[in-house]
């Protein structure tokens, strides 16, 4: 199988693997006092300074969360204080920001507003002024790179207008992490949200970066033994920390060098396809993306009828979180797709591991389907 589904997931990089694998063949707790609880508290430290270290933050700033998923409830939860204060994101956010953000806000428990992107995926900023000025804002939250098509923000006019209103500054950072460079020290973000398993570390762990001075939570997710600092409380899943510290640490070295090979698998990959399938559509192509996706639009064929005819190439209709789900992509019609071409759209998502080779295949298989899928189908010629 070619796997081209990274922003589902990535495999597992070897270095996370073995100190995982060290992690969960020793015993401790990492709140006991005792030699085995230290040894435990030990990884756990560790793994904080290498992920503090790939973000350019202090270690004492990062929250270790069960994923992206539960970093972003509690940063819109913590945060939001529900005193009438509105909660300002945009609409192609990842649900787990976007229905934590409804949730939050029902029932009179402050507005929700969400900016619209225009057809490049990129945001609108009118809303956010109109929004600040009205006020009061409590949170922005803004993600640094969309799942489905890779399109990045520009967090610097959403960081001013947010700064100028008062309010924090929140970004689901969980495709960006581990693809791109990203400083802490220079991204002024309040809060930010990441997934070990999006970079090669296991799944079901992730932090949430809050920054010194960021108030204590107005509401924790998790009450309980006071861990990490009273923001997420239970034991702490050292196994799964120091696979995401290894992880972090492998990548830290190789980032550069990463993203730019990946970067032009992705573009031979775009330029095989749309001149081997005259008609399909890159979306996003004109905003700055991630290095390794690409959402490709092919008209009249369904993704799903060309997923499940190349069964040897894994790639995804809109996110896989939303895959069972019959409504198209949201992102896709929030830059003006119909629903027809949403759904007719595949993402293709590369990462550390791709090769040369696997592109080749990918492409070989790809566009024989579509022809072939096109031709049962009796839809228009090339
Ligand atoms: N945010 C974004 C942008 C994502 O792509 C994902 C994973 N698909 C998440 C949040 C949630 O991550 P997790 O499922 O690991 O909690």
């Amino acid at each position: 199988v070619v796997y081209l589904d990274y922003n589902a997931t990535a495999p597992l990089r070897p270095e996370a693997l073995e100190a995982t694998l060290d992690a969960l063949r020793s015993v401790g707790n990492a709140s006991s006092v005792h030699q085995a609880g230290r040894g435990a508290a030990s990884r756990v430290d560790l793994a904080r300074q290498r992920l503090a270290r790939l973000l350019g933050c202090a270690p004492g700033e990062l929250v270790f969360t069960s994923g992206a998923t539960e970093a972003n409830n509690l940063a819109l939860r913590a945060v939001h204080s529900g005193g009438g204060g509105a909660i300002v994101t945009t609409v192609v956010e990842h649900p787990a920001v976007l229905e934590a953000a409804r949730a939050i806000t029902t029932g009179g428990r402050g507005r929700l507003i969400e900016l619209p992107v225009n057809r490049d995926g990129a945001i609108e900023l009118g809303p956010l002024e109109a929004a600040c000025q009205r006020g009061p804002v409590s949170i922005v939250s803004a993600m640094l790179a969309n799942n489905e098509t890779g399109v990045l923000t520009d967090l610097t006019p959403v960081i001013k207008l947010t700064r100028e209103a008062g309010a924090l500054v929140h970004t689901d950072a969980t495709q960006y992490v581990g693809r791109l460079p990203l400083d802490l020290s220079e991204l002024d973000v309040d809060l930010l949200s990441l997934s070990a398993h999006k970079f090669g570390g296991p799944q079901g762990v992730g932090a949430l970066f809050v920054r010194r001075g960021v108030p204590f939570p107005h509401r924790p997710l998790l009450l309980g033994g006071g861990q990490e600092r009273g923001w997420r409380a239970g034991t702490l899943n050292v196994p799964g920390i120091a696979g995401l510290g290894a992880a972090a640490e492998a990548v830290r070295v190789r980032l550069h060098d990463e993203a730019a090979r990946v970067a032009g698998l992705r573009d031979a990959l775009e330029a095989g396809l749309t001149s081997r399938l005259p008609g399909c559509r890159i979306n996003g192509i004109k905003s700055p993306r991630l290095p390794g996706v690409t959402s490709v639009t092919f008209p009249d064929i369904p993704a799903d009828a060309v997923l499940a005819a190349m069964p040897d190439v894994a790639a995804s209709d809109g996110s896989a979180c939303a895959s069972g789900a019959p409504s198209p992509s949201h992102v896709l019609l929030a830059m003006g797709l119909s629903r027809e071409d949403a759904d007719s759209t595949v993402r293709f998502s590369l990462g550390y591991a791709t090769t040369e080779h696997d592109i080749e295949r990918a492409l070989d298989t790809v566009v024989r389907t579509v022809r072939e899928v096109r031709r049962l189908m009796g839809t228009s010629a090339e």
